[in-house]
C-alpha cells in the first residue's frame, strides 16, 4: 500500500531519529579510543558510499508511483494577474508635489508665489 506524502515524511522523520540515536551511542563508544575511532571511521566510509549508491538506484522507482498523486495534492501559489488594480505608475506614493497655479513651477503654491504681483 503506497503511503501518502505526509505519512511518508513522518516515517522518514522517525527513521532519521532512530538512526541518529543509534549513531549517537556508537559515536560515544567509538570516541573513547583511537583504535575504535578509526575502526568506526573506516566502517562509516564504506557504509556511507553503499547507502548513497542504494538511494540513488532506488530513487527512480520510489518516486514514480507517487508523482501523479503528489502533484495533485500540492497547492501552489496562485497566478499573479497583472491586469487587476491600478497600474503601478499611477499609484499614489504619498504626497504629490504641488505646482503653483500661477507660474506652474514645483515647490510652492499660488499663495506663496514670488512672481505673483500683489
Ligand atoms: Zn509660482
Amino acid at each position: 500500500m503506497p503511503l501518502g506524502s505526509e505519512s511518508r515524511d513522518i516515517l522518514n522523520n522517525f527513521q532519521y531519529g532512530s538512526l541518529n540515536a543509534e549513531f549517537n551511542e556508537i559515536s560515544f563508544y567509538a570516541s573513547k579510543s583511537d583504535a575504535t575511532y578509526w575502526k568506526l571511521k573506516s566502517h562509516l566510509a564504506s557504509l556511507k558510499s553503499k547507502i548513497k549508491e542504494l538511494r540513488t538506484s532506488n530513487e527512480g522507482d520510489k518516486n514514480r508511483p507517487f508523482s501523479a498523486e503528489k502533484k495533485a495534492s500540492i497547492v501552489k501559489d496562485s497566478f499573479i494577474v497583472k491586469t487587476k488594480g491600478a497600474p503601478n505608475t499611477s499609484v499614489n506614493k504619498g504626497v504629490k508635489s504641488r505646482k503653483c497655479g500661477y507660474c506652474k513651477q514645483d515647490g510652492h503654491t499660488i499663495q506663496k508665489c514670488a512672481r505673483m504681483p500683489c
